[in-house]
């Protein structure tokens, strides 16, 4: 337990939460393994796991983070009822209060006092601690989110909630058992194991994805990259990235990196289900991280013990730096340019113009240099 957790005010026990992650994990530890030992479990409840795992965890990352969280993309009403529905089976909360403690995450990040789920209060309170205790910092005030209480399917869930919820994890896994003579298999492998399989998969983000891997983009905050932690969180393992730019559709935000959510979301795009997908400019990407170059290696050259080198590595350096201020003066000089021809209407011949070859030009320029700086600092080793 860390100093901020034990200085924290001691808040009141949050009842239905404590209730609902008793009953499903310690269901999970004990009524599972006695149905599955003493029943014969076939296929079917395994791939009705399969496909809520699939259905719920993307309606969380798609759905109730991408869409509703942070509008990094449109959807049409069939996808987003979707999600409503398999938000609601994921029981993380409606989307109303999920989405607005989301910004509120984003906004006041590893704040003791003001993020809901701060890394700063340690992992236990990061992953599920927060959520057992009324804390103040989990005080709802929808004041960031009127945009989406004017979307009627995310004000229909938050007004019939529990209703959605008992439907969707009791009811809707009974029937489709039903259908093929197993609800109690269907109910506890599709219902229970999933619940709480899925609830760690997502809490994960919260806890580990601010904690271990890299940070390519910002040392501003504790959100890290890790390709492992992308394999089982549907792609929200970039985190790093997300925390930098958070109206990104994608997090991995390379063509290889595996993040089922961005694929899920422009898959749809193909035929008109998503649209308006937002991109950061690779420029501003490839800004970001060589900035980070720099700040890695000035802390390298602060700890060089070799004199003579240090100065003509510091020349290197000194250089360096320049030649980045010119790249960022001459694609400050092309913004404007760009802003001039869109008031002059006449952005689309711009578009057509050189100015497109000049905008690669100097993001090469940018991928080129962060490769030299990585060198410069490998050699203060
Ligand atoms: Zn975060
Ligand atoms: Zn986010």
């Amino acid at each position: 337990m860390t100093d901020a957790v034990a200085e924290a005010p001691k808040a009141s026990i949050n009842t239905p939460a404590v209730i609902m992650f008793s009953i499903s994990t310690v269901g999970a530890l004990t009524v599972l393994p006695w149905y599955a030992w003493s029943h014969h479990l076939g296929a079917g409840p395994w791939i009705f796991f399969a496909f809520t795992m699939w259905a719920t965890g993307l309606s969380i990352t798609a759905g109730y983070h991408r869409l509703w969280s942070h509008r990094a993309y449109e959807a049409h009403w069939t996808l987003r009822l979707f999600y409503m529905l398999f938000g609601a089976m994921s029981l993380q909360n409606s989307t109303l209060i999920w989405a607005s403690m989301h910004r509120v995450h984003h906004k006041n990040v590893d704040d003791i006092d003001n993020d809901p789920y701060s890394i700063k209060r340690g992992f236990w309170y990061a992953h599920m601690g927060w959520m057992l205790r009324n804390y103040p910092s989990s005080a709802l005030d929808f004041s960031n989110a009127r945009d989406l209480q004017q979307d009627p399917l995310v004000a229909f869930q938050h007004r019939h909630y529990l209703g959605l919820a008992l439907g969707m994890n009791i009811a809707f896994p009974a029937l489709v058992g039903a259908a093929f003579d197993d609800p109690w298999g269907f109910m506890l492998i599709g219902g229970l194991l999933r619940l709480v399989v899925n609830h760690h998969l997502t809490f994960f983000i919260n806890s580990l994805a601010h904690y271990w891997g890299r940070r390519p983009y910002t040392a501003d905050n504790t959100a890290r990259d890790n390709d492992i932690i992308a394999l089982f969180t549907y792609g929200e393992g970039y985190h790093n990235f997300h925390h930098l730019f958070q109206w990104d559709y994608r997090n991995g935000v390379r063509w290889w990196q595996f993040d089922p959510t961005k694929w899920w979301i422009a898959g749809w795009s193909a035929v008109g289900v998503t649209r308006g997908l937002r991109r950061v400019p690779e420029f501003k990407i490839q800004r970001a991280m060589l900035q980070r170059q720099f700040e890695r290696t000035q802390e390298k050259l602060r700890a060089c013990s070799h004199p003579g080198r240090l100065a003509e590595l510091q020349k290197l350096f000194e250089h360096e730096m320049e030649a980045f201020s010119v790249t960022l003066n001459e694609w400050k000089k092309l913004q404007a340019e760009r802003i001039d021809a869109a008031r002059k209407q006449i952005a689309g011949q711009w578009e057509h113009s050189e100015a497109r070859r000049r905008f690669q030009a100097l993001e090469h320029s940018l991928r080129l240099q962060r490769r030299r700086v990585r060198l410069l600092r490998l050699q203060t080793a």
